[in-house]
């Protein structure tokens, strides 16, 4: 039989990997370029006893129930629902600006008539798009729109991007609204969720398979080949290969290469037990970097931990031949990235036996439940090709 190859062990690529093998009993090659399974969720203990998570704080949350019912198969799950503070004119504001960030902001006298507005302008309505408010018919509430807008967003934005708020998708921009009302929780999911023992933990978990085999510090691009209408592995013809890296790497980025951001995450460590005032510190104003999160304070059980650490992130444009930024984290999204993407998918198209699944090989900014209920319905286009091709071989 032809060899099903799956490049790349995040979700996409592992979750894959794990139905073709226990579905439909079929080995699978997982290939990966990292010395590690799990992508960006790849997290480890450090030497102070701390889990830290290498590329960033990842949070589980949906309103899919069956999203964490599939992950309960692979890891204890814990409830969590993340806190962060957002340092805005020196001082602590609550992220979500929410009922409290406009008392705090423009003291509680004149947030007593804006709230009323605010309540009767969004009625019914738990989270509000910064970018409603700015447009927002009423005086008081744009202005207050505004006022967020450029105290927080617009310096956000640029840095997290590298780009002005009008030049990005408004997808992207919508991500942090307002909550309307006293919600405190950053994300306003009905299941938000950690793994007890870590994410890699769960990757381990996922790929535990007699029909998987990882192969680490691997690129494929240094294996495969695409050529006659398919797509080659090590000189062999493969069933199926499924790509979950960047796409534009896969075609030598012959339009172009496809933006990323990268994330240059600096660390820092004090001999004590607490450092933030909570979870996550989010600093719209501050130079170069966007956010600190203090891995301790998210730990399931920090009874192992000796002191604490703060990681800080210093977003960047990815490169891939840089020593600093050499990872893609975020795809930049706007007009002229997606023209370019749609040239490499239609290129891609040409391959029977290719298929793109995930963030980096359909440039789209997947959270992680997305990206799994994406998985999960995915699998089934790669069953009914493999079951097609069995036919035909019959
Ligand atoms: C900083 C950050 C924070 C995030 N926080 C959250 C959050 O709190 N909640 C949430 O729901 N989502 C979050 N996300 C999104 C989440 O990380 C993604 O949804 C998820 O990781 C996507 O998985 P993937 O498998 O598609 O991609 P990836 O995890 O990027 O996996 C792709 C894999 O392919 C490998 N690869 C690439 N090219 C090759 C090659 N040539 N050969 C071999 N292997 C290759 C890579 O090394 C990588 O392991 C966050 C993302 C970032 C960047």
């Amino acid at each position: 039989m032809e060899k099903i190859i799956v490049v790349g062990s995040g979700f996409s690529g592992a979750i894959l990997a794990r139905k073709i093998a226990e579905e439909l009993g079929r080995q699978v090659l997982v290939v990966e370029k990292r010395d590690h399974i799990g992508g960006n969720m790849y997290d480890e203990v450090d030497e102070h006893g701390i889990l830290v998570q290498k590329y960033g704080p990842h949070f589980l949350n949906t309103n899919n129930y069956a999203v964490i019912k599939f992950l309960k198969q692979y890891a204890e799950l814990f409830p969590f629902a993340v806190q962060l503070l957002s340092f805005i004119d020196g001082r602590y504001v609550r992220l979500p600006f929410n009922f409290e960030t406009v008392q705090q902001l423009i003291g509680p006298e004149k947030a007593e008539g804006l709230l009323a507005k605010l309540r009767a302008a969004f009625a019914g309505r738990d989270r509000v798009p910064i970018l409603e408010l700015v447009d927002n018919g009423d005086k008081d509430i744009r202005e207050y729109g505004e006022l967020l807008f450029e105290k927080a967003y617009r310096t956000y934005v640029s840095k997290q991007w590298g780009l002005q708020p009008e030049e990005i998708d408004k997808y992207v921009l919508d991500r942090v609204p307002m909550a309307m009302g006293y919600d405190g929780r950053y994300l306003n999911k009905d299941f938000q969720y950690l793994p007890v023992h870590g994410f890699t933990k769960l990757f381990e978990n996922l790929l535990d398979h007699p029909n998987i085999t990882v192969e680490l510090n691997t690129d494929a691009l240094e294996h495969l080949k695409l050529e006659d209408g398919k797509a080659w592995y090590d000189g062999e013809s493969v069933e199926c290969l499924i790509y979950t890296g960047p796409i534009d790497e896969l075609f030598g980025g012959k339009y172009g290469p496809l933006p990323y951001r990268s994330l240059d995450i600096r660390y820092t460590y004090e001999d004590k037990p607490s450092i933030l005032p909570t979870q996550i510190v989010s600093y719209p104003q501050a130079p170069g970097y966007t956010r600190s999160t203090e891995y301790r304070k998210i730990m399931y059980d920090d009874s192992g931990a000796r002191g604490s650490v703060v990681a800080t992130e210093y977003p960047l444009a990815y490169d891939p031949h840089a020593e600093v930024g050499n990872t893609p984290y975020y795809p930049v999204v706007t007009e002229a990235s997606t023209a370019a993407y749609q040239k490499y998918l239609g290129e891609a198209r040409k391959y029977d036996n290719l298929f793109l699944c995930g963030r980096l090989a359909e440039f789209k900014y997947y959270n992680m439940d997305i990206c799994i209920e994406h998985a999960l319905a995915y699998f089934e286009n790669v069953k009914a090709y493999l079951m097609k091709n069995k036919e035909e071989t019959i």
